[in-house]
């Protein structure tokens, strides 16, 4: 273990790590919902290494897996077939479209990818290449998925971007329809945003931009990074719409915590890649596959996704009950185990700091919704425990202005 102090880490990160992100705490060690200092203070963590870590710290199985995995082979390159990657796959495949997957590192990969095989499928399909994605979306920080991120605060400074990207309104089929032409090649959007401020997509439109796909020929994909595996209550958040994508991507939490993400296309988009469109050195690395495997077997014996959804209602009950009391909250939003509480005015930041100082670490997605993504196996307890510090925060921050 180490003997630095939170101050001396903090203070190396600051003079030598480019200043990219606004950091608070320093953790040294996870275990289930909670994350403990340098000190040993802890706090229960509902970031869940921004939805990530979907089993919580440091589970055994995963641990496990990783450990024996690291001692068999760690790394041997897309030279060689390897058992972790094939299984996990097929998996993916049985799991997800029936078709073949592409994989990759991050969620800005597995989207990058995306872009580039819609691109390549449209090249061959008419000269089709523009992708429509909607506006508050978030989709990555290269380049192109920065283009096809619908929030002009993080591209500006960045132009020119990428070219061959339109937006539409999210939940808003008339807006998708018209930014359609007989140039593009797919439509991406996710099916709850996260970033853009946690927004469900509605039934109708999600299942009218899959008709509009169909209608026109053209690739549906969902970003499934965050809103995926299990967090919204089913494995997949497009199967609680009842539609089937071409493609989605996922990441985040499929690694169990170790870098890993996936392009997971139906059969029909399985072999618009052939050898030399696309590749990388470290894209389904065993050690990550194996993670994700044990992630997808605890997944299936302990029914995650269904427990996302029980728990998530028992979490949004009580956020509710906390709106109703505060006139400063708009409304909780979200699906399953992704949601937000939604401020009035833009406090998001003031009410994370006031979370994390009585023990709750939380994000923000914008600067008027605090996000909370607590593990998906969270128990009773550790939620009430969580609610508890919530209304705390919330009395400290607004209680005298009642
Ligand atoms: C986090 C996220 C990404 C980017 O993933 P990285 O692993 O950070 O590159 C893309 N899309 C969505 C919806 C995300 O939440």
């Amino acid at each position: 273990m180490s003997n630095e102090t939170a101050e001396d880490v903090a203070a190396l990160c600051a003079d030598y790590q480019m200043d990219t992100y606004v950091r608070t705490a320093t953790i040294v060690r996870g275990r289930g919902s909670r994350v403990f200092g340098p000190k040993g203070n802890q706090y229960l963590d509902f970031t869940s290494g921004i939805s990530v870590v979907a089993l919580g710290h440091a589970h055994p199985a995963v641990v496990d897996a990783i450990k024996a995995q690291a001692e068999t082979l760690i790394h041997s390159s897309n030279l060689f077939y390897n058992e972790p990657v094939a299984k996990l796959a097929a998996k993916l495949s049985k799991c997800g479209l029936g078709g073949k997957c592409f994989l990759c590192n991050s969620g800005a990969e597995a989207n990058e990818a995306a872009i580039k095989l819609a691109r390549l499928w449209g090249s061959r399909n008419g000269g089709k290449y523009e992708i429509v994605a909607m506006r508050n979306s978030f989709h990555g920080r290269t380049l192109a998925t920065l283009a096809a991120t619908g929030q002009s605060k993080v591209q500006k400074g960045f132009e020119p971007l990428p070219a061959g990207f339109a937006f539409a309104e999210f939940n808003n089929l008339e807006s998708v329809r018209a930014a359609v032409t007989d140039k593009t090649a797919a439509v991406i959007l996710e099916c709850v945003q996260g970033e853009g401020g946690v927004v469900p997509a509605t039934p109708e439109f999600v299942q009218g931009v899959r008709a509009l796909c169909d209608e026109k020929g053209i690739m549906m994909i969902c970003d499934e990074i965050q809103c995926g595996m299990g967090r919204t209550g089913t494995l997949w958040a497009f199967e609680g719409y009842g539609v089937k994508p071409d493609a989605f991507t996922a990441a985040k939490a499929l690694g169990g915590g170790l870098p890993l993400g996936a392009l997971v296309a139906s059969p029909a988009f399985s072999d618009v890649f052939t050898p030399g469109s696309h590749g990388s050195t470290f894209g389904g690395n065993p050690v990550a596959c194996a993670a994700s495997l044990a992630v997808f077997k605890v997944f299936e014996e302990e029914k995650i996704p269904a427990n996302a959804a029980k728990q998530g209602e028992l979490f949004r009950r009580g956020l509710e009950g906390l709106v109703e009391k505060y006139d400063q909250l708009l409304e909780v939003r979200g699906k399953g185990l992704l949601l937000g509480l939604a401020l009035r005015e833009p406090r998001a930041g003031d009410l994370l700091d006031e979370l994390r100082a009585g023990g709750l670490l939380a994000c923000k997605a914008g600067d008027s919704v605090v996000r909370f993504l607590p593990p998906l196996n969270v128990s009773d307890a550790d939620l009430e425990e969580g609610l508890e510090m919530i209304a705390d925060a919330l009395d400290i921050l607004f209680g005298e202005e009642e």
